[in-house]
C-alpha cells in the first residue's frame, strides 16, 4: 500500500511494524455539536482506508478516540472551553453533552455505513454506553493513563508547573516543528484578545498537559485530582494516551485533518517523545478540507456546512454524500456545491440502477478487474480510477453473473450497499411520494391536520423520513 505520508512529504510505500497487521490511530470528533458535512470527509476517506486494508489481507487493529474535556476554543490553552460553553446553553452537564452527540455520530456514521473502528456494521441500537466495545476511546474514561503518561514526561524532565497548569515545555524536543518546517521563534500562540495567557508560561508554544481549577477554569464542570491538583487534562494529552494504551509505544498509522498539522499533531508527537524517548507514529497521513466555489473552508464557526439531517431533508441520501467524499482522494481539497452533490446523486442512483439490471445471482469473481481493483487501492487509494474501472466492467461483455459478483467485491471498500440495493428507481417512487408531500402541505395550509398526518403516514411507510423545512415537507431514505 502506498499512501501520502506527511512528515516524508510524498507517497511512500507502508512497511508495517507486523507482516498483515496494521494499527491505526484516527483523531475522532470533539463532542459539542452536530457534526456537518466538512467533519464528515475525514470519516468516510478512513473508512475507506480502513476497508482496503481489510480488503487487501491486513488484520486492521484500529481506534478513535470521542474528545469530551479539555478542548478549547479556537485550539488554543486559554480559550472558552467548548464542552462546558454547550452545557450552559442547553442546560444540562457537559457529560450529557457528550453523550449527545456521541449518540448523534453513531446516528450518522451508520447512515453513511461507516464502519465501528473495530470494523462492524453500527447496529440500530448502538449508543454512547457501549461505544469502546467498538473502538471508541472517551477522553474522561482515560484520566489514570494520561496522568500515568504526563508523569513519565515529568520524570523526563519534559515539563514544569505554573499556578495555572502544568505545561509541555517544546523547547526540550529538538524537531519540535518537523510537521511545518517553522522557525520555533516564529510560531505565535495565544494572542487573541479573549485569551488569557499565563505570564509564568516559558515559550508560546508551550501547552497544557494539566489544567487547574483556578481563574476562569475555577467553575469547570469536569475535574479530577492528580498530583497538579484538581483539575483536568489539556486536549492533546488524551490522543497520546488512547494511542498508547491501545497499541503501546509503536504504531502504524495516525490520522487526522490538515488542519492538526501545525498543532495537535506536533504536540501529540512531542509528548510521545517525552515519554517514551521515541515517536511511536511511523505514519501521519492527514486529509484535506473540503471548500466552498470561493475555495472557503467548510466549518462549524462559517456557518456555511449543512449536517447530515439537513442535506438529507433536501432530499438526497447519506449514501450520496458517502459518493462523492469516497470518490475523491483523502489528499485533495474537495470542492462541495449543491451540484457536486446532485452529480453524486445522479451517478450513483444510476450506478444502482445497472447493478440491478444484472440480477441477483452471483457468479464468479474476474480476476482481471479485481487485480486492477487492488491496484488502484494501493496506489495511494486511487478512488476515481477504482469507479473508473467499475464503470468499464460494467460496460462490458462479461457474464452478467460474474459481473455481479465483482461489483460486490468493489463494494466492500466502496460500502455503497450495492448487495442491497432500494432507490435505483426513485424516479417512478419519488412522483407519488412527492403528491403525497405537496397533498400534506396543502392539508397543513388549510389546517386539516388529519389529512396531513395521513399523508405523512403514506411517506413513511412508503420507507422515507420526513422533514418539515420553511419550503415545505422534504422526505428522504434515512
Ligand atoms: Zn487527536
Amino acid at each position: 500500500m502506498k499512501l501520502y505520508s506527511t512528515l516524508d512529504r510524498k507517497v511512500v510505500d507502508i512497511q508495517t511494524i507486523k507482516d498483515n497487521e496494521i494499527s491505526i490511530y484516527s483523531c475522532g470528533p470533539t463532542v459539542y455539536y452536530r457534526m456537518h458535512l466538512g467533519n464528515i470527509r475525514a470519516y468516510i476517506n478512513w473508512d475507506v482506508m480502513h476497508r482496503a486494508f481489510k480488503y487487501l489481507g491486513y488484520n486492521v487493529n484500529r481506534v478513535m478516540n470521542f474528545t469530551d474535556v479539555g478542548h478549547m476554543s479556537h485550539d488554543e490553552d486559554f480559550g472558552e472551553d467548548k464542552m462546558d460553553n454547550e452545557a450552559a446553553k442547553e442546560g444540562i452537564t457537559a457529560i450529557d453533552v457528550a453523550n449527545k452527540y456521541i449518540n448523534t455520530v453513531l446516528e450518522d456514521f451508520k447512515a453513511l455505513n461507516i464502519l465501528t473502528p473495530s470494523g462492524d456494521v453500527i447496529s440500530r441500537d448502538l449508543d454512547y454506553k457501549d461505544v469502546e466495545k467498538f473502538g471508541w476511546m472517551r477522553a474522561t474514561n482515560m484520566i489514570p493513563e494520561i496522568i500515568e503518561l504526563v508523569k513519565k514526561m515529568e520524570a523526563n524532565g519534559y515539563t514544569y508547573e505554573t499556578d495555572k497548569a502544568l505545561y509541555f515545555d517544546v523547547t526540550k524536543v529538538p524537531d519540535y516543528t518537523i510537521f511545518t518546517g517553522q522557525k520555533l521563534e516564529d510560531k505565535k500562540v495565544g494572542d487573541r484578545e479573549d485569551v488569557v495567557v499565563d505570564p509564568n508560561k516559558k515559550n508560546p508554544a508551550d501547552f497544557v498537559l494539566w489544567m487547574k481549577l483556578v481563574g476562569k477554569y475555577a467553575n469547570h464542570d469536569m475535574h479530577w485530582s492528580s498530583p497538579w491538583g484538581e483539575g483536568f487534562p489539556g486536549w492533546h494529552i488524551e490522543c497520546s494516551a488512547m494511542g498508547n494504551k491501545a497499541f503501546g509505544e509503536h504504531f502504524d498509522i495516525h490520522t487526522g485533518g490538515i488542519d492538526h498539522i501545525p498543532v495537535h499533531h506536533p504536540n501529540e508527537r512531542a509528548q510521545n517523545i517525552g515519554a517514551f524517548g521515541q515517536p511511536v507514529v511511523k505514519y501521519w497521513v492527514h486529509n484535506e478540507w473540503v471548500v466552498t466555489k470561493d475555495d472557503a473552508k467548510l466549518a462549524k464557526s462559517e456557518g456555511n456546512a449543512d449536517t447530515l439531517p439537513e442535506a438529507i431533508a433536501q432530499g438526497f441520501d447519506a449514501l450520496d454524500i458517502r459518493y462523492l467524499f469516497a470518490s475523491v482522494n483523502y489528499h485533495t481539497k474537495l470542492q462541495f456545491s449543491t451540484e457536486a452533490l446532485k452529480g453524486a446523486q445522479n451517478a450513483r442512483l444510476s450506478l444502482n440502477k445497472k447493478v440491478k439490471e444484472l440480477g441477483d445471482k452471483s457468479g464468479k469473481v474476474i480476476p482481471r478487474y479485481i487485480g486492477r481493483f487492488k491496484n488502484a487501492l494501493e496506489n495511494n487509494l486511487n478512488m476515481s480510477e477504482v469507479l473508473s474501472i467499475l464503470n468499464e466492467m460494467l460496460k462490458s461483455k462479461e457474464d452478467k453473473e460474474d459481473i455481479l459478483a465483482t461489483v460486490l467485491e468493489f463494494d466492500r471498500v466502496l460500502g455503497l450497499n450495492l448487495n442491497n440495493i432500494k432507490d435505483y428507481s426513485v424516479v417512478i417512487a419519488d412522483e407519488q411520494i412527492e403528491k403525497y408531500a405537496r397533498e400534506r402541505d396543502t392539508a397543513r395550509a388549510e389546517k386539516r391536520y388529519d389529512d396531513a398526518d395521513k399523508f405523512r403516514k403514506l411517506i413513511e411507510e412508503a420507507g422515507f423520513k420526513v422533514f418539515d423545512t420553511p419550503e415545505g415537507t422534504k422526505y428522504a431514505k434515512y
